[in-house]
């Protein structure tokens, strides 16, 4: 009988020590979801700093006070494909409201940087791009323009808005102009890292030899973002000019890949851009290090990479047209485009 009790003593004792363990445990989880739970919410209309959302992409607050057309949900553009497969934008005149994207993303007091290389005779069609951007490209917002040249004193003076500054860092020139522009990754990744981590939220990387004649600004802004080629949008899979050989590390086989994309423009977020760079560059290193060069060099790579990391946002042909191409009748602007260029005349290699 003793003994007995001395057992049942201890069990209440134990279940006792068990039931207060597990009340503790629950209290706490539940203050880690209360006080996560605050941490979550901004105040209203006001910015999310000091709280637990740190990415640009997540949350967008609009001045309650603005005025804009009602969205329709039955009616837009009906011409073109507006959303792809995976459920990414694709960004055509009249998807957007731009006075309704500019009041979100004024708020969050981004810096856009570009990359522009513009090496050898390239330099010529600088100031054409330099003083377009200024007209057309994230007026109003900060951006920093990086250009990497070999003749830095040829670099043109273009008078800057407030707010926006250019960078100019020497490059050597190259024989070969397959080398300049794949090497553009490697100078990319590496600016990245060492200049741009604390003072850049997204960067776009463009061709030198072109022009803005229409607005490129907020709604381009995403994760990771492509733009499709010009040449090949109404074409099927079969004829994009895809590294085709298996050997390569930017191989895309029959049957696969989604669009064309461009190698002149493509962009996104700090992160998202380094880690494109990183890979492009390291499969390109590695792909001449067996003495193969992929069929259009960065450009191939890119699209190996977006084949397998999708594009958060995608931009239509307005975003890289070029000169030579007459408009067709989806694009109802013009963006930014290649002007025409005779290549015997200014590549060093033909
Ligand atoms: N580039 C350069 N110097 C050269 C060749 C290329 O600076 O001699 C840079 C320049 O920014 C150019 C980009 O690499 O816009 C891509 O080359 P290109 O425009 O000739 O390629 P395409 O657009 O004709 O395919
Ligand atoms: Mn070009």
């Amino acid at each position: 009988m003793h003994l007995w009790s001395g057992k049942v003593v201890t069990v209440i004792l134990l279940l006792a020590l068990l039931l207060g363990v597990l009340y503790y445990y629950n209290f706490q989880s539940y203050r880690l979801v209360v006080s996560f739970e605050q941490d979550q919410i901004p105040p209203e209309g006001g910015s999310a700093a000091n709280t637990v959302i740190t990415s640009h992409e997540l949350h967008l607050v609009a001045p309650n006070n603005l005025q804009y057309k009602q969205p329709s949900i039955v009616q837009g553009r009906t011409d073109v494909v507006t959303v792809t497969p995976w459920l990414a934008p694709v960004v055509w005149e009249g998807t957007f409201n731009p006075v309704l994207l500019d009041s979100i993303y004024t708020q969050k007091n981004i810096t856009i940087a570009a990359t522009v290389f513009a090496v050898g005779k390239y330099i010529m069609f600088l100031k054409n791009f330099l003083e377009t951007a200024e007209q057309h490209f994230f007026v109003g917002f900060k951006v920093h323009i990086y250009v990497f040249t070999d003749r830095p004193e040829e670099v043109p003076k273009v008078k800057m808005a407030a707010g926006r500054q250019l960078m100019v860092h020497s490059v050597p020139s190259s024989r070969r102009w397959q080398e300049i522009s794949a090497r553009r990754m490697e100078l990319i990744q590496t600016l990245i890292e060492e200049k741009l981590q604390n003072d850049v939220d997204y960067i776009f990387c463009l061709d030198v030899d072109s022009k803005f004649h229409g607005r490129w600004g907020t709604e381009s802004l995403g994760g990771l973002v492509a733009v499709i080629h010009p040449g090949y949008y109404r074409d099927d899979r079969s004829k994009f000019p895809y590294e085709r050989r298996p050997a390569s590390r930017a191989y895309v086989a029959p049957g696969q890949g989604d669009f064309y994309y461009c190698g002149g423009a493509f962009g996104g977020l700090l992160q998202e851009v380094h880690l494109l760079a990183k890979t492009c560059r390291s499969n390109f290193e590695a792909d001449a290090k067996e003495g193969i060069e992929a069929a259009w060099q960065e450009e191939s790579h890119l699209n190996r990479y977006m084949w397998i990391n999708k594009p958060s946002k995608v931009l239509s042909p307005e975003y890289l047209w070029q000169d030579f191409k007459s408009r067709n009748p989806e694009v109802h602007i013009i963006r930014f485009s290649g002007v025409v260029k005779n290549y015997a005349e200014i590549r060093p290699n033909v």
